[in-house]
């Protein structure tokens, strides 16, 4: 994690105890991170939390370490804490983490997220999980419709990600299970940027909380080194082509605004021969996890992406962002920024600006306090490429249009029956004969 002072601290330094110590040993967590080092001994005390946190600052940990020793230390077993997430992957990736924490003392966790089949979770319940971690509406779902299933005995209840579970529109759904949840219990709220709205919840549902700031506001971390490109609109491709192929070998994640950007992107770099797979709200929960889970094994190397994937989602080893759309708002910068260059390692990110996003661009630059420098980017290289980039853009068209009639005859299903051929087969679809990388020289 992050270096500094704090990491000369150890977990049984903050309280932590043995159990949970080798816990973490066995996860190879050395030394606890600056937001761990803050709010454990608080939490510990038994002091409601709010905490500001970035991506990748360890924060699972600061919420998962004292409700697990609480857990060790009460009599009580089922349905001891519950964590709300605004997603479904990073539900997962939260029960995850409390899994491999809890692997040596028995733990029980379910995970309830929407796309999945109820009766599956409600025998999952059935169990008497200690931990249930969820996305609102499929929690309230749950608590309607499945028999003996309650959270009358719950101790801790933690709002992940607070900000976007708001932003989401979950606020009614929160009021509702602030209802049938004891009013005497812990609540820790994390957040990675403070709104209005983190505010008005956390008076509602925080008692007398320990404020801890784990980052200075919006700013990235120095191990991450930002630069942007100014391109006119019409050569955008190919200066993603360019980034992608100067870059070639990083794990990278490129961001675009809409769903379908992320497709067409994505099987254009694949004409390209890149390993690119995309990934977006609209795709159904099984293709957004096999995506998810092709490029954390390595299988694909860029996961083209829109806002839903840029935060919470633990990737551990992405080299570089890839800014491929500039965020209108300026906070969605900093946690696409913060999928890279986490734990300690260092990271680049690039941001592709042309005229129409100047303007959003130039108030990125004074969120984060700083005047970032260009990419150097050789005009005549880039250039040279933009035919066949063009091409691969115009295949990608085809294919899309293909698939969109196919899908309203009622055959094609969310229009990457392309990327699924691809992806079985492992082999790209280079209409131009070469292999794009192979063509240039490194
Ligand atoms: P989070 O911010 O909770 O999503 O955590 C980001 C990543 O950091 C996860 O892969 C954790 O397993 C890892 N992590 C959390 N705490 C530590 C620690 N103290 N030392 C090393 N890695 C950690």
């Amino acid at each position: 994690m992050e270096e500094d002072k704090e990491d000369l601290k150890s977990f049984k330094d903050l309280g932590v105890c043995d159990q949970l110590v080798e816990a973490c040993d066995s996860l190879g967590w050395k030394n606890p991170s600056k937001i761990q080092v803050e709010s454990i001994p608080h939490a510990l005390e038994g002091k409601d939390l709010i905490g500001l946190a970035q991506t990748g600052s360890g924060k699972t940990g600061a919420f998962a370490l004292p409700i697990l020793q609480s857990l060790l230390e009460s009599p009580q077993q089922a349905f001891f804490g519950c964590v709300l997430s605004p997603t479904r992957e990073l539900a997962i990736q939260i029960a995850e983490q409390f899994e491999a924490l809890g692997a040596g003392i028995g733990l029980k966790c379910v995970v309830l997220v929407g796309g999945v089949d109820m009766v599956q979770q409600s025998i999952s319940l059935g169990k008497r999980p200690h931990i249930v971690v969820a996305t609102p509406g499929r929690l309230i779902d749950h608590l309607s419709n499945t028999k003996g299933f309650s959270l009358r005995t719950l101790k801790y209840l933690v709002l992940d990600e607070a900000d976007r579970l708001l932003n989401e529109d979950f606020e009614k759904a929160i009021d509702e299970i602030l209802k049938v949840i004891p009013s005497e219990r812990r609540t820790y709220l994390f957040s990675a940027t403070m709104t209005k709205k983190v505010k008005k919840l956390q008076r509602a549902c925080l008692r007398n909380p320990v404020k801890i700031e784990a980052a200075s506001k919006y700013s990235t971390v120095d191990t991450l080194k930002q630069q942007y490109v100014f391109v006119p609109a019409k050569h955008k491709d190919t200066y993603l082509v360019y980034i992608l192929t100067e870059m070639s070998g990083s794990t990278s994640m490129v961001f675009t605004r809409t769903c379908d950007a992320t497709r067409i992107l994505a099987l254009m770099l694949r004409n390209l021969g890149f390993r690119a797979i995309p990934i977006s709200g609209q795709m159904s929960q099984t293709k957004r996890l096999g995506a998810l889970n092709k490029f954390k094994a390595g299988e694909c190397n860029i996961l083209v992406c829109t806002d839903v994937a840029s935060r919470g989602l633990d990737i551990p080893s992405v080299d570089m962002v890839i800014n491929f759309d500039i965020p209108s708002n300026s906070k969605d910068y900093i946690h696409r920024v913060g999928r890279t260059a986490r734990a300690g390692r260092s990271g680049v990110a690039i941001s592709i600006v042309n005229q129409y996003e100047l303007e959003w661009y130039i108030q990125i630059e004074k969120l984060i306090g700083k005047k970032l420098p260009e990419f150097p980017a050789q005009e005549e290289e880039v250039l040279m490429l933009a035919e066949r980039v063009s091409e691969a853009k115009r295949i990608s068209h085809m294919k899309m249009k293909e698939t969109g009639s196919k899908k309203r005859r009622g055959g094609g299903d969310e229009g990457d029956e392309e990327m699924k051929k691809y992806l079985s087969t492992g082999k790209n679809n280079n209409n131009t004969g070469k292999s794009f990388k192979k063509s240039k020289k490194y």
